[in-house]
């Protein structure tokens, strides 16, 4: 089974699961003097992550605009399990999620294109053998606020794209930013999309494709054990295969 799946929010909760949420801090703009690009990437946040004491907090918003240079100077500063291995792209959110959701919020609540689950959700995953990363969530549900009833997940970003993908695509990446580069935005690809399975940590319950903002892998073990427990609040679509 080649198929790659994406996880989908179902298309009758987009009215009443668009949470209203943030982080409080997030990785700035990048402006690269390479590929003369400014950007950013805001479908990641890392829950878990926070800043150690010598970092200029200012400088960790939207709102700023940063050199390459300056921009890795800044990663420095961001500490927490797992750091040295985490893309950190610009834009992305740093610390514990605060996130209003609907009354009688289902087991997967979507902010964006970022999750929050509820903390059986990863209970039963880890039972299943799914790795999965979370961090703490601050949640406002109708007028009771709190800290138990989700947890955010932390899906990191991964190259994945197979060559041939890549090539007929047309997309490259920046060798000093990083920054996905189209050549032609209307390249249509000639078959599925081809995603290389090898590059996708063991065992990993999600993962998302660094060259799609807008698009998170599920595993067949994630998918499994969301359908055996009848989980709600998330889908599944086909998004290419896997190589
Ligand atoms: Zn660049």
């Amino acid at each position: 089974m080649n198929t790659a799946f994406r996880v989908a929010r179902p298309a009758s909760y987009y009215s009443d699961t668009n949470g209203v949420f943030a982080t409080p801090y997030e990785m700035p703009k990048v402006t690269c003097d390479q590929c003369g690009r400014t950007w950013l990437d805001t479908g990641d946040w890392y829950p878990n992550f926070g800043l150690d004491k010598d970092a200029d907090l200012d400088m960790f918003s939207l709102e700023e605009n940063v050199s390459v240079e300056a921009f890795q100077e800044l990663k420095r500063h961001v500490v927490g399990r797992g750091v040295g291995r985490a893309a950190l792209l610009p834009g992305c959110g740093l610390g514990p999620v605060t996130a209003t959701v609907p009354a009688n919020p289902t087991d997967f609540v979507w902010c964006c294109f970022s999750l929050l689950a509820k903390p059986r959700v990863v209970d039963i995953l880890k039972r299943a053998g799914v790795r999965i990363s979370f961090g703490p969530a601050v949640v406002q549900i109708g007028k009771r606020q709190s800290v138990e009833d989700f947890v955010a997940l932390q899906v990191e970003p991964v190259r994945l794209y197979s060559d041939q993908t890549l090539a007929e695509t047309t997309t490259s990446f920046c060798t000093k930013c990083g920054n996905v580069l189209l050549k032609n935005v209307r390249a249509e690809p000639k078959g599925p999309l081809q995603y290389v399975r090898n590059r996708i940590p063991n065992r990993q319950g999600l993962v998302r494709v660094y060259e799609s903002v807008v698009v998170t892998l599920a595993s067949a073990a994630f998918i499994e054990a969301v359908r055996r427990h009848r989980l709600t609040g998330i889908e599944f679509e086909e998004a290419g295969v896997y190589v």
